[in-house]
């Protein structure tokens, strides 16, 4: 069984949490995109934890955990990310974490030119999480920089770093007019966070494909969701990947594999970090109280996040992207309390209503078309069955089936681990 657990929305569904939850039943979970430009908060019996690179499945011990060709891996964070789970207790050995000899490194200067094109930007900015990621995928395509196959060579890291950095110094410093990046400093830092890696670095490909032919089952997990994609998401405010469940099989290092099922998570409410179209978006006190009642705040950054009523606009789009073949909605309990639970059910363009997620300045022209239903109130996190919910919760959650066309498997209703409901 190959089982993508993916965002439908802006990111920050509560993936981190499905996917503990869920890792369960999978021998392996891989990542297959992005880097430390997000992070999953996952709360189980041993503390709570955020992970920005390692997968969730990291958090059981029998489980394997693949970080997949298509990430960008920053050495020192998850060095450090390693060390900081080790103080907690978590064993991480090479047999159950393995790192794609394809991953692309994302290096310090990433992050430098991260946050020097940021901050030429100024007022302009793309709400960039400066950690390297746009400008060390870029590099991916233009084919200049490192992958982790190149810290299994330590002799050749020199030259390599040379070539590399004669042609990214011409942007540093004629550009940005910064101080030369250096071969030496590089050549420590690789020697100080990557060499000791060398031990998880694997052809994550060939031990895949061995262990699916041998009956294990496997979870793809995705960091950001839908309309975070770099074809299908945002653009330009969305992530420089693929965070679509198409794409899993490929950036996990298997791309002839098909999967066998999709979970969708989607938000019960919505939230976005940073800047871009959010059409759906609440302003003033209405946000601030959903704000403080979902915690809603960057678990990489600590920016407060934009928040909004549940969109059913974007959310089908999501699924629709997805292919989802059936949805995890979470944080439904963040919703009790309310008189009245608002939904976003339609875009209003040019004074027309649509139902179709619009592209570019027309999605920047679009207003939210609200519509109310009816609330409920009453602490919801002991329900484990369907039939325990409020009458009206249960409504709001057949409604939103109905709006996204997909079953809904799982209600998430709290943070912990048992605090959820399958359907
Ligand atoms: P991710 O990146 O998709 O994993 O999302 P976040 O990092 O934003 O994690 C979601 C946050 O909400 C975490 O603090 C979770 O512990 C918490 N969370 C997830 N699901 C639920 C839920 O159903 N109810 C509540 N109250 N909190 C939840």
């Amino acid at each position: 069984m190959l089982t993508a657990v993916v965002g439908i929305n802006w990111g920050d569904e509560g993936k981190g949490r499905m996917v503990d939850l869920l890792s369960a039943q999978y021998d392996i979970v891989a990542r297959y995109q992005g880097g430390n430009n997000a992070g999953h908060t996952v709360v189980n019996e041993r503390g709570k934890f955020i992970l920005n690179l390692l997968p969730s499945g990291i958090l059981r011990p029998e489980t394997v955990n693949v970080m997949g060709t298509g990430m960008v891996i920053d050495l020192e964070h998850l060095t450090h990310e390693i060390a900081s789970l080790r103080e907690k207790g978590i064993e991480i050995t090479p047999a159950h974490l393995k790192i794609s000899d394809k991953a692309t490194i994302c290096m310090p200067y990433h992050k430098l030119l991260d946050g020097l094109e940021e901050d030429r930007l100024a007022d302009r900015k793309f709400g960039s999480t400066r950690r390297g990621i746009a400008p060390v995928y870029a590099d991916k395509y233009m084919k200049k920089t490192l992958r982790m196959a190149d810290l299994l060579h330590p002799e050749t890291l020199r030259e390599k770093l040379e070539q590399l950095l004669e042609w990214k110094n011409l942007t540093v410093v004629n550009g940005y007019k910064h101080e030369p990046i250096l071969v030496e400093d590089m050549l420590a830092w690789l020697e100080t966070y990557g060499l000791p890696l060398a031990d998880f670095i694997c052809d994550t490909g060939i031990y895949l494909n061995r262990e699916i032919d041998a009956g294990k089952n496997m979870m793809f997990e995705a960091q950001l969701g839908a309309l975070r994609d770099i074809d299908f998401g945002i653009y330009p405010y969305t992530s420089s990947s693929s965070t679509i469940a198409a794409y899993a099989p490929i950036g996990a290092g298997i791309p002839g594999r098909k999967l066998d099922r999709v979970i969708g998570i989607m938000k019960a409410y919505s939230s976005c970090v940073g800047e871009g179209p959010f059409v759906c978006e609440f302003f003033g006190a209405q946000a601030e109280a959903l704000r403080a009642a979902g915690g809603e705040y960057g678990a990489a950054t600590g920016r407060p996040r934009r928040v909004g009523g549940f969109d059913v606009v974007a959310s089908r789009y999501g699924v629709q992207m997805q292919g989802a073949t059936d949805i995890a909605v979470t944080k439904l309990d963040i919703l009790s309390g309310l008189e009245k639970i608002p939904v976003c059910t339609h875009y209003e363009l040019d004074g027309k209503q649509i139902d179709f997620f619009p592209t570019g300045d027309a999605l920047n022209r679009a207003k939210p078309v609200y519509e109310y239903l009816p609330g409920f109130s009453g602490d919801i996190t002991g329900c484990r069955k369907f039939s325990q919910l409020p009458q009206a919760a249960q409504d709001y959650v057949r409604y939103l089936e109905q709006a996204v066309n997909c079953p809904i498997s799982y209600i998430s209703v709290g943070a912990d681990r048992e605090e959820y409901i399958e359907m």
